[in-house]
C-alpha cells in the first residue's frame, strides 16, 4: 500500500489504472478509522481491482464553533486498518493541496441541504459537496463507498453527481454499530465509558420508531415524534434531541401521513451526549396495506 499526497500524482496513478482497464473504487474519510469505514474498504475491495482511501480533515465542512481543531488523528494507526482491509493506495493531501492559496469555488446543493443536520451546521454541506467533488476530480473513480451512517450527506452527494453530471456510481454501505447498537464514529472517542453506555439509548429509539411504523401501523408522524422524543427524555434525561425526523429517503422531504405512503423512509436524529454531537438513522421501505 502507497501513501500519496499530491493531486497530480494521484490523477496520473488512476489515469494508469483506468488505461490499463482495472476498476477503482473510493473510500472518503477524515481518517481516525474504525470497523465502519474498514467495511466500507473491504466492500470496495470486493467490487474493484484497486482502492483507493482519502484522509482529510476537511476544513471547510467545520463551522466555526466545531471540533475541527479537536478532531481526532492518528495516521500510523490508520494505515495499519487500511492496509488490513485490503487498500492499495491512501490519498492523504494537506490543506494547502487541497484548497491552494485562493480557492474560490464551491459546490451548493440546494433544497435537500436546508433541514436536519443542514439547519444546524450552515455550511456544512457545501463543505462536503466542494470536498467530495475535489476528491473525485483528484482520484476519478468508477465507484464511490459512503456509510449509511451520514444518510443526509448520502443524499447531497448523490444530487451533486446526478446534478452535475459526474461520471461515478454511488454505493451506500450498512453503518457498522458497536454491541449495544451505537453506530461506530470517529467522534465516539469524546464520549465517557458512561456516555457510551448510555448512548445506545438512540439506536434504540431509531428501531422502537421503526417498530411502531411497521408492526404496530401508526401512521401519525407528530404521535411517533412526541413518543419518542418523551421515552428519550425519561431514558436519558441528561442527553439533547437535537431532532428526531421522519421522511421520505430520497429529497428528504418530511412526511406528516404514512396511510398511504410508499417508499423508503428515513428515520435520523442528532443528540448532544455531554458536548459530542451524534447523528444516527434506519431506513425502511413501506409497501402499503391493499386489503
Ligand atoms: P468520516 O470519516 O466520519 O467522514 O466517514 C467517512 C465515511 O465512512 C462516510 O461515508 C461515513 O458515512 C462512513 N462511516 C462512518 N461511520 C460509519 C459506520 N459506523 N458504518 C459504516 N460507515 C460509516
Amino acid at each position: 500500500m502507497k501513501v500519496i499526497k499530491e493531486i497530480s500524482a494521484v490523477q496520473d496513478i488512476s489515469d494508469y489504472f483506468k488505461c490499463i482497464g482495472k476498476k477503482t473504487g473510493l473510500v472518503p474519510t477524515m481518517g481516525f478509522l474504525h470497523e465502519g469505514h474498514a467495511s466500507l474498504i473491504i466492500k470496495a475491495k470486493e467490487e474493484n481491482d484497486i482502492v483507493f482511501v482519502s484522509i482529510f480533515v476537511n476544513p471547510t465542512q467545520f463551522g466555526k464553533n466545531e471540533d475541527f481543531g479537536k478532531y481526532p488523528r492518528d495516521f500510523e494507526r490508520d494505515y495499519h486498518i487500511c492496509e488490513k482491509a485490503g487498500a492499495d493506495y491512501i490519498f492523504y493531501p494537506d490543506i494547502k493541496e487541497m484548497y491552494g492559496e485562493n480557492s474560490l469555488t464551491s459546490v451548493t446543493v440546494s433544497g435537500i441541504t436546508e433541514r436536519l443536520e443542514g439547519e444546524i451546521r450552515p455550511g456544512h454541506f457545501t463543505g462536503v459537496a466542494t470536498v467530495v467533488l475535489k476528491l473525485l476530480n483528484a482520484v476519478k473513480p468508477d465507484n464511490l463507498y459512503l456509510g449509511q451512517k451520514d444518510a443526509q450527506q448520502n443524499a447531497v452527494v448523490g444530487k451533486m453527481i446526478s446534478d452535475l453530471n459526474v461520471d461515478v456510481n454511488l454505493k451506500i454501505c450498512a453503518t457498522m454499530r458497536e454491541a449495544n447498537g451505537l453506530a461506530m464514529s470517529s467522534r465516539n472517542t469524546y464520549l465517557t465509558e458512561e456516555q457510551r453506555t448510555k448512548a445506545s439509548v438512540l439506536y434504540f429509539l431509531l428501531e422502537k420508531a421503526k417498530k411502531m411504523i411497521l408492526e404496530e401501523n401508526i401512521s401519525d408522524v407528530s404521535e411517533i415524534k412526541e413518543i419518542i422524543s418523551d421515552t428519550f427524555k425519561q431514558m436519558t434525561p441528561e442527553f439533547e434531541l437535537q431532532y428526531f425526523d421522519i421522511a421520505e429517503n430520497k429529497m428528504l422531504t418530511p412526511l406528516s401521513d404514512l396511510e398511504s405512503f410508499e417508499g423508503e423512509i428515513l428515520i435520523s436524529l442528532a443528540a448532544k451526549v455531554g458536548s459530542t454531537r451524534l447523528i444516527d438513522n434506519v431506513i425502511l421501505r413501506k409497501i402499503r396495506d391493499r386489503k
